[in-house]
């Protein structure tokens, strides 16, 4: 089933198989670590994004119980593959071990900087999503004022 996010005006839809995709890196034993990659999709005319598919952790990538750095060179190389099929980076995702994920102070850090350094192409948002043990949570990050707004999953 894909998931589907608002903030006011502000919607992301996680495809099915994405969904599939994120919860096979839930943390749910004690020593899984940290699992995160990038969202890639399309932003429509009217300002629904919708995320196709993602890179997943790879070789280089650095990895801990409370830690994962995106380290590979291989993820931006995916990207450029992606545009090919007309897909486009849109953000990124990693997990947490916690139930109701939040964000630690370093992740807001690191989403400043992703929306500092993001070309998202039509889009005025980037996403970043967090993979709980029990639900996926996401944020909206305004590229125009480097804002960042929880976003609610629609039942
Ligand atoms: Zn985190």
């Amino acid at each position: 089933m894909e998931y589907r996010y608002t903030n006011g005006g502000v919607k992301l839809v996680i495809d099915d198989n994405v969904v599939n995709k994120l919860s096979s890196f839930s943390q749910l034993f004690t020593g899984d670590v940290e699992s995160g990659g990038l969202l890639l999709g399309r932003t429509q005319i009217n300002g629904l994004t919708k995320v196709y598919d993602i890179t997943e952790p790879l070789e280089r990538d650095k990895r801990g119980r409370f830690l994962f750095k995106r380290k590979d060179k291989g993820h931006l190389e995916l990207v450029s593959q992606a545009n090919e099929r007309c897909l486009y980076f849109k953000g990124n995702w990693h997990s947490h071990p916690q139930k109701n994920p939040s964000p630690s102070w370093r992740d807001k850090v690191s989403w400043k900087r992703a929306m500092r350094e993001s070309k998202p192409g039509n889009s005025d948002y980037i996403f970043f999503l967090i993979v709980g043990t029990k639900e996926i949570k996401a944020w909206c990050g305004k590229l125009n004022n480097r804002k960042i707004y929880e976003m609610e999953l629609q039942s």
